[in-house]
């Protein structure tokens, strides 16, 4: 396979695309000829990165959270041959602080909105006989995270329900995979550096092997491969761009 061709013709949904991890993950993907609409409650920004994205990029200015504007872009915007779930909120509060309101909130964006999502954007790719469902998770969804109990929850249950609709979807030539970053330089993490201060830095830095925070475009470039038509032999795995942060636990 010629490798500038791996993507070039797709179309792809980014959640939180206006940002952070999932605006890299924009960026690469139009970069290698995707059309990409960048799923957002921050149209401005998001506007200005499909302008530089450029290849027919569009916006889709929603609140993840409301499932029927959801539906209705994803009908708008779509057909799309890739889906990466990418938008999250995280949480600084050990359990006994964390409300119901705060556990409905974190798995609402965090696994509710993906199932949104899968159930707009399987049909089309289940008659096509191609798709690739790219979801980002987290290292906290395997490991668990002290002050991010529920986060974790709904980050663990990203993992299962993924391999779940790899193999309900094998059959169509859908790959579901999951990404499991660890500690990104994002607007996200600056933000819970604000919080904790220089300690935590120093905190996620050492949790990895790398001893240094990651990059979205490392990340980007992941998806990018497992997002391309060469990853077809690779479905329901959990993959850690994380520095070696699971080995290192
Ligand atoms: P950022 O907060 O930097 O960017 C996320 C983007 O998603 C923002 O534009 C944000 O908007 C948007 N967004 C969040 N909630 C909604 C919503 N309800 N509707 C529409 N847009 C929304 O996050 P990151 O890039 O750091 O994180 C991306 C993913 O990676 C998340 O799933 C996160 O859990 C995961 N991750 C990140 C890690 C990290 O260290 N950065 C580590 C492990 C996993 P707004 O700014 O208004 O909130």
């Amino acid at each position: 396979m010629d490798m500038s061709n791996r993507l070039r013709g797709l179309s792809a949904m980014v959640t939180g695309g206006a940002k952070g991890i999932g605006a890299a993950i924009a960026r690469r993907l139009a970069a290698e000829g995707v059309r990409v609409a960048i799923f957002d409650r921050n149209p401005n920004i998001a506007e200005l990165l499909a302008r530089e994205c450029g290849n027919g990029a569009s916006v889709a200015a929603v609140d993840l959270t409301d499932f029927a504007r959801l539906r209705s872009l994803i009908a708008e915007q779509g057909p799309f041959d890739i889906v990466v779930n990418n938008a999250g909120v995280d949480q600084h509060a050990f359990f006994t602080e964390t409300t119901e309101d705060d556990w409905r909130r974190l798995l609402s964006i965090n696994l509710e909105t993906v199932f949104a999502v899968t159930h707009a954007t399987l049909p089309h790719m289940q008659a096509s006989g191609f798709g690739r469902i790219v979801n980002i998770g987290s290292e906290a969804g395997r490991l668990g995270s002290r002050g991010g109990s529920v986060y974790s929850a709904a980050k663990g249950g990203l993992i299962a329900f993924t391999k779940s609709i790899a193999m309900e979807n094998a059959r169509y030539g859908i790959t579901a995979n999951t990404i499991v970053p660890g500690p990104i330089d994002t607007p996200l993490l600056r933000r819970a550096v604000e919080e904790g201060g220089e300690k935590l830095l120093k905190a996620m830095e050492n949790a990895t092997l790398a001893r240094r925070l990651g990059t979205p475009e490392e990340v980007a470039a992941t998806v990018a491969f497992i997002a391309s038509r060469e990853a077809g032999y690779i479905t329901g795995e959990t993959l850690g761009v994380s520095g070696g942060m699971g080995v290192a636990a």
